[in-house]
Formats: C-alpha cells, sequence, structure tokens
C-alpha cells in the first residue's frame, strides 16, 4: 500500500543516520536551541557528519543562531536539501520556509506530525554520523511524533536549569521518553551558576546541583552544568555558535573562521 511506500522511503532515510540525539527540555528559555546548536557544531568540528533539524514549529530559533536567516533550502522533486552552515553540517528548520518569521503557525496535531515526518524522510540528509533535532519543549505533539518518527533507537538529551520547577518539568520529561521506549542519553544542566567575564570565577546565584540530583534518581547519566555566560548569549544573538566564536582582537566583533570551507 501507499503507506508502506512512505514507511520504506522512512526506514531508507532513517537506515543511514547512525545516531539520532533529539535535544528536549521541561519548558522553554532554558537554553535547549543554543544546547543543540553547539552540540551540532562541536561534533561538525570533530570530523562527523551531522544534520540539525529544528522541529519547533512555534518559535525555530537554530537560522538565528547560525547565521542563516533567510536562506532558502534548494526544492528538487519531492525532496528539499538542506541548508548547508559548513561541509560537516547541514540545516534544516521550518523557519527556512515560512515567509515572515513573526508568522504565527497554528496547526493541530496531525499536520505537525505529518511535517516532522516530511523534515526527516523528504530532506536529503544522505549519510550521517549524527542527527541532532531540537524539539519544542514540553511532553506535546512535536516531541512525541519527533521520538515516533525516528523510533525507538532514538535517544534524548534533556536540558534544564538547576531551580527546583524546572526539575520538576524535567522528571516528566524523563518518564515520556521512557514511556515511548526511548532512551534518555542524560541531562544537562543549563545557566548553572554565573560564569564572571570579570574575575573567571563560577558564582551559584541559584542552587546548583538540582540536574544532578534528579539524574541520580531518575537512573540516567548526569553530562555536566554550563554556567550562565554573558559570551554564550551574545554569541547566539550575533549568530555565532560558542563553540564557533572567535573574536577580532582588535575590534571584539565576533568573526568565523570556516575551519572546513563549503
Ligand atoms: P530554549 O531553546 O530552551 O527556548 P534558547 O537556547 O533559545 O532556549 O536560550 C534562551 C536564551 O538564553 C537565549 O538568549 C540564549 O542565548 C541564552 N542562553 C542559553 N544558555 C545560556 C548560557 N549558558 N549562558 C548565557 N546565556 C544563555
Amino acid at each position: 500500500s501507499g503507506c508502506d511506500k512512505a514507511d520504506e522511503k522512512l526506514q531508507k532515510t532513517l537506515g543511514r543516520i547512525r545516531h539520532k540525539i533529539v535535544v528536549m527540555s521541561g519548558k522553554g528559555g532554558v537554553g535547549k536551541s543554543t544546547v543543540a546548536a553547539n552540540i551540532a557544531v562541536a561534533l561538525s568540528l570533530a570530523g562527523k557528519k551531522v544534520g540539525l533539524l529544528d522541529v519547533d514549529v512555534h518559535g525555530p530559533s537554530i537560522p538565528r543562531l547560525l547565521s542563516l536567516k533567510g536562506q532558502k533550502p534548494h526544492m528538487g522533486d519531492h525532496v528539499m536539501e538542506p541548508v548547508p552552515w559548513s561541509k560537516n553540517l547541514s540545516v534544516m528548520s521550518l523557519g527556512f520556509l515560512l515567509e515572515d518569521d513573526k508568522q504565527a503557525v497554528i496547526w493541530r496535531g496531525p499536520v505537525k506530525m505529518g511535517l516532522i515526518k516530511q523534515f526527516v524522510e523528504d530532506v536529503m540528509w544522505g549519510d550521517l554520523d549524527f542527527l541532532i533535532v531540537d524539539c519544542p519543549p514540553g511532553t506535546g505533539d512535536e516531541p512525541l511524533s519527533t521520538l515516533q518518527t525516528l523510533g525507538p533507537t532514538a535517544i534524548a538529551v534533556i536540558v534544564t536549569t538547576p531551580q527546583g520547577v524546572a526539575v520538576d518539568d524535567v522528571r516528566r520529561s524523563v518518564s515520556f521518553v521512557g514511556e515511548l521506549g526511548n532512551r534518555v542519553l542524560g541531562i544537562v544542566e543549563n545557566m548553572s551558576g554565573f560564569a564572571c567575564p570579570d574575575c573567571g570565577a563560577v558564582h551559584n546565584i541559584f542552587n546548583t546541583g538540582g540536574g544532578e540530583e534528579l539524574a541520580r534518581e531518575a537512573g540516567v547519566r548526569f553530562l555536566g552544568r554550563i554556567p550562565l555566560d554573558p559570551e554564550v548569549s551574545i554569541s547566539g544573538d550575533e549568530g555565532f555558535p560558542f563553540m564557533k566564536v572567535h573574536r577580532d582582537t582588535a575590534t571584539g566583533k565576533a568573526m568565523q573562521q570556516v575551519i572546513e570551507p563549503l
């Protein structure tokens, strides 16, 4: 049937992707997109072939974080080419397809499901070592269809902040992933203390350790903590991922030195 054919196509695409990592968070604003973009860039700089897929239908932020705003994917016959960021990293985002990024996207669950599936199977990802997916926050339609589309081998990285309230949301995400039969690779605690640009020390503003405690409790790995660092948000605003930002020593302006040119 047509349905089997469609699944065949999806399986064929997924078969060429070695590791599928879904970056999730219990709520918005915890730095999930920043972490997803930097994981993707770091892996690509380590010589891996990486795809970065932004499935946030409400606020796609990956194009801005990687200075790719206004780019359009090349359209073929029933396929789209992802937008290249470097030789090793290609990117797909709903943001590339929206005419105006302020445009509100109001779609029902089944439509979102179809879109996410299309973003995986109709995009020419090619052979990838890693597909990193930036998933909208929470445990709603998009994370559900993302995990269902990618299947049981997709693993989740959960980003949280150290405060108690955020940690409650993460607990929900961990059980959500488990209920779908997927594995949690681990938890990242972001905005954990403040990295002072003047003295270089990390000051703990909120309690840190919430993510680590939760990881222990949930039996998943604690992957590490990232302090609040003004350089992370400044480089993000400028469209240079922190992993890749180089500052001109004379002007202090960010510049992109593409180690592996396109
Ligand atoms: P989310 O995807 O969870 O909504 P974002 O990645 O868009 O969150 O991050 C929200 C804001 O916080 C952005 O302005 C980003 O630059 C900033 N940010 C994220 N992580 C850090 C950090 N470790 N230090 C400083 N600013 C950060």
